[in-house]
């Protein structure tokens, strides 16, 4: 059975009281997970100590950094390594948000780099990919994404691949209101899903855990997680408020 997972990306938001409150907030609603379910909580870099702290005897929540360095270390200011990542505790690691390749410029080839440095430090991968507007209106966001997969997981090995987690976030749903419907969301999916059945095997796809994200919110998420290939998600805006987000992980299938 693949992991149903639900992670929440705070992206630059929240003073660290403000971020040690949600958490807070959301471990007192006693959401009970139930197997083989996961909540991840993606804070900035100076939180991931405290959040860590704040975690760690809850079983299924996990710690997310939203980036990573894509060398190993050394003379790189500013950057943060993925030992660095490790040694405080992180779990997971959101890599390519769209954010990042478009105001950052990060390519599928240094994203490539930024997974294999995540991999070989034990931690787990969050790989976002997804199609921009024009790309959707022309119809030709399957190659879009394909391209994406090639070129930032597909060097990876079978066995290495069983530790990356893959969010699909249509460019133009995130932060905007529109959301996917269950329908595109599911026919994207299930593209991912057998693409990496071409490259990887049936039994490596039906592992690999697909999660959805742009303006995922309490009211549509029981739709989207019931979508066959659909493995959660991943939640921006709602994820900054303690009832959104710990409704949506209520309606993780
Ligand atoms: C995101 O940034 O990954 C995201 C899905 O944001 P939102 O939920 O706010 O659209």
């Amino acid at each position: 059975m693949r992991k149903k997972i639900v992670a929440g990306n705070w992206k630059m938001n929240l003073t660290l009281a403000q971020g040690e409150q949600l958490i807070n907030d959301i471990l007192q609603t006693g959401l009970k997970l139930k197997e083989g379910q996961e909540v991840v909580v993606a804070t900035p870099f100076p939180y991931l100590l405290k959040a860590k702290a704040l975690l760690k005897n809850n079983p299924g929540f996990y710690l997310a950094s939203q980036n990573v360095a894509s060398e190993k270390s050394g003379a790189y200011t500013g950057e943060v390594s993925a030992e660095m990542l490790k040694s405080v505790g992180v779990d997971y690691v959101i890599i390519g948000h769209s954010e990042r390749r478009e105001y950052f410029q990060e390519s599928n080839a240094a994203l490539a780099k930024k997974i294999d440095q995540t991999l070989a430090n034990g931690l787990k991968p969050i790989f976002c990919c997804g199609e921009p507007l024009e790309i959707r209106k022309a119809e030709t966001q399957n190659d879009y994404v394909a391209k994406q997969l090639e070129e930032s997981l597909y060097h990876l090995t079978v066995e290495q691949l069983k530790d990356v987690v893959i969010a699909y976030e249509p460019i133009w749903a995130i932060g905007t209101g529109l959301t996917a419907s269950a329908a595109q969301a599911q026919d994207m999916h299930a593209f991912i899903r057998s693409q990496i059945a071409a490259k990887y095997g049936r039994e490596a796809a039906l592992h690999m855990s697909i999660l959805y994200g742009g303006s995922a919110k309490p009211s549509n998420a029981e739709e989207l997680f019931s979508c066959p290939d659909v493995d959660g998600g991943l939640i921006g805006g709602a994820s900054l408020v303690a009832a959104d987000f710990t409704a949506i992980i209520q309606k993780l299938a």
